[in-house]
C-alpha cells in the first residue's frame, strides 16, 4: 500500500462475532485504537445470532475424511497451533476462562462401509504427517465406554482441541476494553466508502476511522454502500445444536466424537453438545422439531444412554458460507478490509484471521499465507472473464 501509515490508527470492526473482536484485540493489543459496532443478539425482529455464539468450539483440523485445498488446511494448522497461545494470553488480560480441553477428538466409524472410509482418511493424513492414532472396536470402548454399541473403529486425534466459544466472546470483550477499545451495540445500515476516511453509519450516528473491517459474519453483504462489484458472496447456512446432561450429573464422554451423523461434544460443565444441523433456508429463525429430532436420533445413534439424559438448551445461528467454501479475507481497497466467510471453522481460523488482518494494517500488507483467500476471487469482473 502507498499510502502513509500511523503505527497506531484508528480501526473500525463491523461485526463482533469471534472474527471481529479477534481482530479488534489483536490491533488493539498492539496499541490501535478500535471501534467494534455489533447489533446484539436478538435486536432484531427474527434475532441476529452470531455463529459464534451457536458455534460447538471444535478446533477441528483433521476431522475430514475428503481431501481438504491445501492453503485451507495450512491455515487451519497454523490457526489450530495458535490457540493454545491464544487463549492464555486472552485469559491473562481478562480474567475470564476460555475452556481450552486438550483431550483430543475421535473420528469413529459406525459402520463396515465406515470403517474402509476411516481407513482411507487414515492412510491419507498419515501420508500429511497427521499426528493421529488408528483406535480398534476395542480400543475404542477402553477410550470412550459409551461409544461400546456404535463404534466399530476411530482415529484418536490427539491435537484436535475445543474450546467454548461463548466464553470466549466474554473474554475477547473484556480484553479490548482493557486495552481501550470500545464496544458499541449499534446497528450499521451503511458504509460511505467515496471519502478519506472510510465511515460506517446507522440511525442517528456515523463512525469514521482511518480503517474498516468488514466482518459482520453471515450478514456482511446486505450493508448498503459496499459497491456492486465487491458485495462478498456470503449465505447463511443455519445450524441448529442442542446440549443434554445426564440426570445424576455424570459425564458421558471424555473426548470430541466425530461420526457421519453428527458430533458430540463434553463440556466441563457435564453437559454434552449434539451438533448440527446444516440447512440452506436464508436467515429463517428458529429451532424446528424436525431439527431436533434428527440431532437426538443421530445421537442416540453414537451413545444410546443420551436417550435418557435431559435436553437443556437448544439454538441456532446462521455459518457464513461462501462459493467456494473458503473464507474471504483481504483489502478492498486502501482503507477498506474484508474477514468473513469463515463457515464451519471461525472458531478454528480466528486467531489466524487477526494475525493477518492486523499485520495488513499495521505492516501494509498482507501474510502470503492468507493470499489465497482474497476477495478479488470473486469480483464479478473477473468472473465473467472467465
Ligand atoms: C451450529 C454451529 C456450529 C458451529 N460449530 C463450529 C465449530 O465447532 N468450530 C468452528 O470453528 N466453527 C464452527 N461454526 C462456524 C463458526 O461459528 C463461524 O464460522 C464463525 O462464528 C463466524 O464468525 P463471524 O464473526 O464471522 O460471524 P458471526 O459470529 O455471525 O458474527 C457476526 C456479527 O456481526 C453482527 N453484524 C452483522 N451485520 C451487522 C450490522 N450491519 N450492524 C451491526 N452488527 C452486525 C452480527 O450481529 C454478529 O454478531 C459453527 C457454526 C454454527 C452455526
Amino acid at each position: 500500500m502507498s499510502l502513509s501509515r500511523s503505527t497506531t490508527p484508528h480501526v473500525a470492526v463491523l461485526g463482533g462475532g469471534i472474527v471481529g473482536l479477534s481482530i479488534a484485540w489483536s490491533l488493539a493489543a498492539r496499541g490501535c485504537r478500535v471501534d467494534v459496532v455489533d447489533v446484539g443478539r436478538h435486536a432484531r425482529q427474527g434475532g441476529r445470532d452470531s455463529a459464534s455464539w451457536a458455534s460447538a468450539g471444535l478446533l477441528a483440523a483433521n476431522v475430514n475424511d475428503e481431501p481438504v485445498d491445501d492453503a485451507m488446511r495450512r491455515m487451519c494448522l497454523r490457526s489450530r497451533d495458535a490457540w493454545p497461545a491464544f487463549a492464555q494470553h486472552l485469559e491473562a488480560t481478562s480474567g475470564v476462562p476460555v475452556e481450552l480441553r486438550r483431550e483430543g477428538t475421535l473420528v469413529a466409524a459406525l459402520s463396515p462401509a465406515e470403517v474402509t472410509r476411516l481407513e482411507q482418511a487414515y492412510a491419507r493424513h498419515d501420508a500429511l504427517g497427521t499426528p493421529q492414532s488408528w483406535l480398534t472396536r476395542d480400543d475404542v470402548a477402553r477410550c470412550e465406554p459409551a461409544l461400546a454399541h456404535s463404534a466399530l473403529a476411530a482415529r484418536y486425534l490427539p491435537d484436535d482441541h475445543q474450546v467454548d466459544p461463548r466464553a470466549v466472546l466474554v473474554a475477547l470483550r473484556d480484553a479490548i476494553r482493557m486495552r481501550g477499545g470500545v464496544i458499541r451495540t449499534l446497528q450499521a445500515d451503511s458504509v460511505l466508502l467515496d471519502r478519506e476516511r472510510p465511515c460506517m453509519r446507522g440511525d442517528g450516528w456515523y463512525l469514521e476511522a482511518d480503517y474498516l473491517v468488514l466482518s459482520g459474519g453471515a450478514w456482511t453483504q446486505e450493508l448498503a454502500g459496499v459497491p456492486e462489484a465487491w458485495r462478498p458472496p456470503v449465505r447463511p447456512v443455519k445450524g441448529q445444536m442442542l446440549a443434554v446432561e445426564m440426570a445424576d450429573g455424570g459425564s458421558l464422554l471424555q473426548h470430541v466424537v466425530f461420526t457421519s451423523r453428527g458430533y458430540l461434544v463434553p463440556r466441563a460443565s457435564g453437559r454434552v453438545l449434539v451438533g448440527a444441523t446444516s440447512e440452506e433456508c436464508g436467515f429463517t429463525p428458529g429451532v424446528t422439531a424436525g431439527g431436533m429430532a434428527s440431532l437426538l436420533d443421530a445421537a442416540r445413534g453414537i451413545v444410546p444412554a443420551i436417550g435418557g439424559a435431559r435436553v437443556v438448551e437448544t439454538w441456532f445461528g446462521f455459518r457464513p458460507a461462501t462459493a467456494d467454501g473458503l473464507p474471504i479475507i483481504g483489502w478492498r481497497d486502501e482503507r477498506v478490509l474484508t474477514a468473513t466467510g469463515h463457515f464451519r471453522n471461525g472458531i478454528l481460523l480466528a486467531p489466524a484471521t487477526a494475525e493477518a488482518i492486523a499485520e495488513a494494517i499495521l505492516e501494509g500488507d498482507l501474510p502470503d499465507w492468507v493470499r489465497p483467500f482474497t476477495p478479488e476471487r470473486f469480483d464479478s469482473a473477473l468472473l465473467a472473464a472467465r
